[in-house]
């Protein structure tokens, strides 16, 4: 163990290389966030919608539960170890929305809370005849927001 970032990652107790909770945005890949990021909360702290929080091991890790990410770059410019990095023309993350099958309008009741919240106009609603419209979510124009997330009344969506 003469490497001195494996050395850390040992002391730490763990070495990341792929984590289930979303990073904020521009974070750098696991393994490097999970290396440089020193569990501060700075960026918790400077989040505007409070939508950052401490999961697995005091990581930060985004709750749109809590509401939505407004992509303001708070976080980022927080962030002294850069684990959270902004290049230009970087995506923030690769992270989409998806509906699942606790949806209303999947159950034939009418909703539309979704596409209502959705600035991107990434859920829209096929018409069907005789019945309920149905969401359909273009996955080329969601930003990964979360928006849609909080106000949905079944917690049918999930953003990963
Ligand atoms: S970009 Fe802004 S809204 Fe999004 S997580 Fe960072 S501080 Fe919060
Ligand atoms: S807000 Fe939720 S329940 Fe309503 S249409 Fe959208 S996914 Fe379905
Ligand atoms: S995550 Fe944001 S951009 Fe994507 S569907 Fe939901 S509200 Fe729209």
């Amino acid at each position: 163990m003469s490497d001195p970032s494996s050395r850390r990652n040992f002391l730490r107790g763990r070495v990341a290389t792929h984590s289930a909770q979303p990073r904020p945005p521009w974070a750098l890949a696991e393994a490097a966030f999970a290396e440089r990021c020193t569990r501060c909360g700075d960026c918790a702290r400077a989040c505007p919608t409070r939508i950052i929080r401490q999961g697995d091991g005091g990581y930060p890790t985004v709750d749109f539960a809590a509401g939505e990410c407004t992509f303001c770059g708070e976080c980022v410019a927080r962030c002294q170890p850069a684990a959270l990095s902004r290049t230009a023309g970087a995506p923030a993350w690769s992270l989409r929305a998806a509906i699942g099958e606790q949806c209303l309008a999947r159950r034939l009741v009418e909703c539309r809370v979704c596409g209502e919240m959705c600035d991107s106009a990434a859920i829209r609603f096929r018409p069907q005849p005789g019945g309920i419209a149905q969401p359909e979510l273009d996955v080329a124009a969601c930003t990964g927001c979360g928006a849609c997330v909080a106000p949905c009344p079944t917690g049918a969506i999930a953003v990963r």
